[in-house]
């Protein structure tokens, strides 16, 4: 096996999950599972969509969590995380801006609550759910990014827990960066493999699930990827919450994010981070 990241062949075991070892690269710290399969062909089976699970499977809880329903207010659904955490990326943000999520799955609770404000198209690997949101009336690209061909710029590139699926983050994020129109941003939410969280359950950590995720970023290899990608550092801002972190919040009634004093208490502490890159 290959580093995904520099190509370096020395690894450092980390431990091992459902048959599949998950390494360290001691050249660039890069965590990744050593998963010889083809994924796309994975996200394209008929049950994949189909399971009903929490942690233990692909994130159907995340997937449901995005689901537009009229019973949770508007600035308390779970995903609008940009509301909290940054001024100008929130509703206003969004509005009557060009934007594409990457990996919104079959589901497409963000594409549908943006479809409001923005104009939104989406890019998926698995045809089911690209011909669901394309029956929906959404633009849709199938394919993996990097390889399927769209011929436009965006103001704004989602994808939510989707890099960790990746089998070559590093292309997609070029891919990404050749996507957006200058000053255009791109947002991301993975795990966190430096967290509290993820050391104290070790390899009983809900993140560490091969063969669906395949590399699990820190801060700093996160911020590498985006600056070989084209980000200037300056431009990249790390937050180590997760969407979870916000429905956590939520929860124990700390529905102002900004002010509260839960998200410094959880900071680093979850399974997650969120990341924000400008062009
Ligand atoms: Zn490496």
């Amino acid at each position: 096996m290959e580093c995904g990241y520099c190509g370096g062949r020395f690894f450092r075991h980390v431990t091992s999950k459902d048959g599949y070892a998950i390494l360290k690269c001691r050249d660039c710290a890069l965590v990744q599972a050593d998963v010889p399969m083809d994924v796309e062909a994975f996200y394209n089976r008929e049950d994949y969509f189909s399971r009903t699970s929490t942690g233990e499977t692909f994130g159907t809880d995340f997937l449901e969590c995005r689901t537009i329903t009229d019973k949770i207010p508007l600035n308390e659904r779970t995903f609008d995380l940009f509301n909290a955490f940054r001024a100008g990326v929130g509703e206003p943000g969004f509005r009557d801006k060009s934007v594409l999520e990457i990996g919104p799955g079959p589901n497409g609770g963000t594409m549908k609550y943006l479809t409001a404000l923005s104009v939104v198209e989406g890019l998926e690997i698995s045809k089911r759910a690209v011909d669901h949101l394309g029956g929906l009336g959404f633009t849709m690209y199938c394919g993996s990014i990097g390889e399927v061909r769209v011929d436009k710029q965006y103001d704004m590139i989602l994808a939510y827990e989707l890099v960790e699926h990746l089998r070559d983050p590093k292309k997609a994020f070029a891919a990404i960066y050749g996507l957006l129109k200058p000053g255009g941003m791109f947002m991301l939410s993975t795990g966190n493999v430096n967290s509290l969280r993820a050391h104290f359950f070790g390899k009983r950590w809900s993140y560490f699930l091969p063969p669906q995720h395949l590399f699990y970023f820190g801060g700093a290899t996160i911020t590498r990827h985006l600056e070989t990608a084209g980000f200037k550092k300056k431009d990249i801002q790390v937050l180590k919450y997760s969407l979870w972190s916000k429905k956590q919040a939520i929860q124990l009634g700390f529905p102002n994010l900004r002010s509260s004093l839960f998200l410094r208490l959880v900071s680093n502490l979850t399974n997650g981070m969120t990341v924000y890159a400008t062009k």
